[in-house]
């Protein structure tokens, strides 16, 4: 636990806050909490910001790749003091099958340079470091501590209780970062549990390697990091997808798929993730490593389409925590860190009019609508209802290109156009020309 010093405290912090009025509560330490948490105290409001975790970032997963221009509108330079692990100079993409891969991907020696696009983070150590910079900015962070409810006066939300004894916090505006399970947002009446169609369940491991290995097996200069996306066998037909992605001396091994087509293939989790790392494309390059951490964690799906409203007479949503999360391109850490900049906004300008009404805090959504998050989350909120159900495009289509790759690649003396022939004559074989084009039509409407 720590105080407005920067210095570690005891519990007496969390007893001196009860029963106190601050300018914003905020609820949850990620990404979204602390970053609303570092602008409220840089701009001079008094705020506190409670975290369930014995420490920011120890109840966090993410696959690991934080984005350098969203982080930096939050503190700038912020990757030269934060424990960053590798920048990311190469983004490739797999196709598996259960015997075959096909891959693309772009590498730029431009990623390699400052001032950089993305990198490789352990949220472990990425989220005690920003806790620190919002404690020294002047916020009050209380940890070990779950918000269990909103406290309303006259209809209006004037604060929140914690499962502390006498440990009401109250405050004019409550900002619920508390993630995609967010307890408040339902406490608050904003909506109810989520279905499992609109949640993604991944799991996710840190393997240890040395350093020299992982610059070995991902062709990689010192210090610069990879990424791979791995689509199509490593999810057995489920909506989702792997990864694996290259720390400092760690690889993020993960693998998710939506919650719903996890219960209708009776698939455990655990059990996807032993497959997929026995997978034989994946298995040398995780040879060798120790396993040192298991996660398992919830993704908002949907987009836009399953939104809960993101205001309510004072209270304002954030990040996951609103169902912010764009899977297409692998982004929620940045809409969480905008969307947290955006509710700041809102506040201080809702504190000129000292009006924190719904009416009043509706700046956040027109702020947000104008922004490229409703933009890209309005955009990509056909693709998750798109694709369920449609397991050809995890396992015929993925099979299909594997074949036609692998006709075209084999020297086998057969003419070029007699092999294009057969390529086609494989695809019609298994699937109807009408199909063909409805799927690629439906493919572009979900992702354009
Ligand atoms: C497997 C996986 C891989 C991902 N990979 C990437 C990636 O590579 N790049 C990317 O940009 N995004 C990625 N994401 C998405 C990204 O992790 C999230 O979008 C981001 O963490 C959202 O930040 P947040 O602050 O809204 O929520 P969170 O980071 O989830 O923080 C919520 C906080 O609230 C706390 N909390 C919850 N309830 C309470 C309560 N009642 N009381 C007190 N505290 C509470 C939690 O302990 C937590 O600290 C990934 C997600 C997953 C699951």
């Amino acid at each position: 636990m720590m105080n407005g010093n920067g210095a570690p405290h005891d519990d007496g912090v969390a007893d001196k806050v009860a029963g106190e009025k601050f300018d914003v509560v905020v609820v949850g330490a990620g990404l979204a909490g602390t970053a609303a948490a570092y602008l409220l105290a840089t701009a001079g409001l008094s705020v506190v910001c409670i975290e369930r975790g014995d420490e920011p970032g120890t109840k966090n997963m993410m696959g690991g790749i934080l984005y350098r221009q969203p982080t930096e509108k939050i503190i700038p330079g912020w990757w030269r003091d934060a424990p960053v692990e590798r920048p990311i100079v190469e983004e490739r993409m797999w196709l598996l099958t259960a015997d075959s891969m096909l891959q693309a991907g772009f590498k730029s020696n431009r990623y390699a340079e400052e001032p950089f696009n993305a990198f490789s983070v352990l949220r472990v150590k990425f989220d005690k470091w920003f806790a620190e910079k919002a404690v020294a900015a002047g916020a009050i962070l209380i940890t070990s501590t779950v918000v269990e409810d909103v406290i309303r006066e006259n209809g209006r939300i004037v604060g929140v209780k914690t499962g502390r004894p006498d440990g009401d916090v109250r405050a004019d505006v409550v900002i619920a970062a508390d993630g995609v399970n967010s307890l408040l947002s339902k406490k608050a009446g904003l909506h109810g549990e989520r279905a499992p169609n609109q949640v993604a369940l991944a799991t996710k491991e840190v393997i240890s390697m040395s350093r020299e290995k992982i610059e070995d097996r991902f062709l990689l200069n010192a210090n610069e990091g990879a990424t791979i996306e791995i689509f199509g066998d490593s999810t057995m037909g489920m909506l989702g997808y792997g990864f694996i992605y290259t720390n400092r001396d760690s690889l993020s091994v993960g693998v998710g798929a939506l919650l719903s087509d996890f219960i209708k293939k009776k698939v455990n989790p655990n059990d996807l993730m032993e497959r997929f790392k026995a997978h034989p494309m994946l298995k040398k390059l995780l040879e060798g490593g120790e396993s040192k951490e298991y996660m398992a964690h919830l993704i908002p799906e949907g987009g836009a389409s399953s939104m809960p409203p993101v205001y309510t007479d004072g209270m304002l949503v954030v990040g996951d925590a609103a169902g912010m999360s764009n899977a297409i391109y692998r982004e929620g850490s940045n809409l969480a860190l905008a969307s947290a900049k955006l509710a700041v906004q809102t506040i201080l300008e809702a504190r000129e009019r000292n009006d924190f009404s719904a009416r009043s805090l509706s700046r956040y959504k027109a702020l947000l609508d104008d922004s490229f998050i409703m933009k890209d989350l309005q955009m990509y909120s056909r693709t998750s209802g798109y694709f369920q159900g449609k397991s050809e495009f995890f396992e015929l289509y993925p099979e299909l290109l594997v074949q036609a790759a692998h006709e075209l690649l084999t020297v086998d003396s057969v003419p070029k156009r007699d092999k294009q022939r057969r390529i086609l004559r494989q695809l019609l074989g298994q699937r109807a020309p009408w199909d063909l084009v409805k799927d690629s039509l439906g493919v572009l409407r979900a992702l354009t």
